[in-house]
């Protein structure tokens, strides 16, 4: 359990410093607040960085409380992330030809760098929580999985990865923009991002209000919409970057960013979301 001092002070908007916000909802001490400048939608107050990073212990993969934290049993599912990760996939085939290097921050463990690695690609991770890094390299054999924070990303060779992806990420990132900053200059010329996250003003978030399955008080700080996604991406550098066109059908729910190419179209829709 944490203690009261674990919480911090209420913050101001992280993409525009603006301390003016409507409270959307609250839950124990926690409230999700809409900043009134730009529409970020955040949580105030929230656990202290040391907490957060406490979270992604061992209960996190294996919790009894999924609903508000982690998951019930991850490694459990592998084949249902082995097929999730298999159709997100097919978004790089669009975009590379063939195999070449990838980088995916937030691997946790490590089902998408598997997927790539059977494909060919050569596959770097970064996770922040021992178990499932553990995993992903003692389990999968994905050897150039480093245990760390996003800082590792400093460590990485620069013009290296011609893929680099966050997938549920940016939303757990206390500074995500600090977190992209660090990727891009990591990336080839032709490199594309792949940031995808929850969309806090899908049909979904809308409809299901304060039981919306994303609002897990501890672990999501942010809920991007179209809108603050593409500043997030702006202010960190990744501007040139584009949000994918797919069509999805009943999965507008989640948002999806990645490559210079204005012109990208899938041939068929091939995210089933979350
Ligand atoms: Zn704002």
């Amino acid at each position: 359990m944490t203690r009261a001092a674990e919480f911090t002070d209420d913050f101001p908007c992280f993409l525009c410093g603006s301390p003016d916000y409507k409270v959307l909802h609250r839950k124990g001490p926690y409230r999700s607040v809409k900043c009134a400048v730009c529409g970020l939608v955040y949580i105030t107050p929230r656990l202290v960085s040391s907490a957060i990073l406490d979270l992604y212990d061992s209960k996190y993969w294996q919790s009894d409380r999924a609903k508000d934290y982690g998951y019930t049993d991850y490694l459990a599912d592998a084949p249902l992330y082995l097929s999730t990760y298999k159709m997100r996939s097919r978004i790089i085939d669009e975009y590379k030809d063939s195999p070449g290097k990838v980088l995916d921050v937030g691997c946790a463990a490590g089902f998408f760098l598997k997927v790539m690695d059977d494909k060919g690609w050569e596959t770097h991770g970064i996770e922040v929580s021992e178990p499932v890094s553990e995993y992903a390299r003692g389990e999968l054999g994905l050897h150039r999985v480093r245990t760390g924070d996003t800082s590792c990303l400093l460590d990485l060779p620069d013009d290296y990865f011609d893929v680099i992806t966050f997938w549920d990420v940016v939303e757990h990132l206390e500074d995500p923009r600090c977190a992209l900053k660090a990727a891009q200059p990591k990336l080839k010329d032709d490199g594309i991002l792949i940031v995808e996250t929850q969309n806090v003003e899908s049909t979904f978030a809308h409809v299901l209000g304060r039981n919306w399955q994303h609002y897990k008080y501890e672990e999501h700080l942010y809920h991007f919409g179209p809108q603050t996604i593409r500043k997030l991406l702006a202010q960190s550098g990744c501007g040139r970057f584009q949000p994918m066109n797919i069509p999805m059908t009943s999965n507008s729910n989640v948002l999806m960013w990645a490559s210079p190419d204005h012109n990208y179209l899938p041939k068929q829709n091939i995210i089933n979301g979350d």
